[in-house]
């Protein structure tokens, strides 16, 4: 008995690992999924940063254009200064090109502000392309981590699997049969362990007699509480 005992807690560790890589698969694309979205966001706050400067190079270019045509309308005004004839119009063409001139400086100033944005925007991204860099490689090992995982976990459910195979032959057929139905009503726990005398499926205490008996692992002796197949692990075998 005490052997098929043992056969069967060791059963039981198999299924509870096959049930974690089983569980891994499962939360693997979502995993994923998460990455690839947080990914996608960082890339997505650079563009619009990026986009944000290209907006802001446009209007520059365009203010300079201005600046350039005013400049070229004073040039104008200033060479028709010599073909006037009376004073009259030489004062209105020294207001036009004062009105002008006012233009000029003000335009001139906007573009000074529009560099100082660009060159503050340009200052903030480059520290935020060194911050998504670190962010995205974070990412990256992120998701080499979880392959690595999946990979492994992969060898092991053909491991577990085989070494299950051949466990269940060696069971007698009818505790491995009540280990399946017990495996099934219960979470997918079949035996447990005991440990201060309590139950480590349902933690409810077990009667003394009992608990004495467990420790023998010499007999089937089940939880009266939920039903489980009672081991007693012996220390110094087990961490
Ligand atoms: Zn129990």
């Amino acid at each position: 008995m005490k052997e098929q005992l043992e056969l069967l807690w060791e059963l039981q560790k198999i299924d509870l690992e096959l049930r974690g890589i089983k569980e891994e698969r499962d939360r693997y694309p979502k995993e994923m999924k998460k990455l690839d979205e947080k990914q996608k966001l960082e890339k997505e706050k650079m563009q619009k940063e990026k986009e944000k400067i290209e907006l802001l190079e446009k209007e520059r270019r365009q203010k300079e254009g201005h600046l350039s045509s005013e400049q070229d309308r004073i040039k104008k005004t200033e060479g028709r200064m010599f073909e006037v004839k009376t004073n009259k119009e030489y004062q209105a063409l020294l207001t036009e090109i004062e009105t002008i001139k006012e233009t000029t400086s003000r335009t001139e100033e906007e573009i000074l502000q529009v560099l100082d944005e660009i060159d503050e925007l340009k200052k903030s991204l480059a520290k935020r392309e060194k911050e998504v860099a670190v962010t995205l490689g974070k990412i990256e090992s992120e998701r080499k981590a979880i392959e690595e995982r999946m990979a492994k976990g992969e060898v092991s459910w053909q491991k577990q699997l085989e070494r299950r195979e051949t466990l269940s032959k060696q069971l007698e057929s009818h505790l491995f049969k009540l280990y399946n139905t017990l495996k099934e009503k219960r979470q997918g726990v079949g035996v447990v362990s005991v440990k201060r005398e309590t139950c480590q499926g349902c933690f409810v205490n077990i009667p003394p007699q009992m608990y004495i008996e467990v420790q023998k692992n010499r007999t089937l002796v089940r939880c009266p509480n939920c039903n489980r197949i009672l081991y007693w692990e012996e220390d110094g075998r087990k961490k």
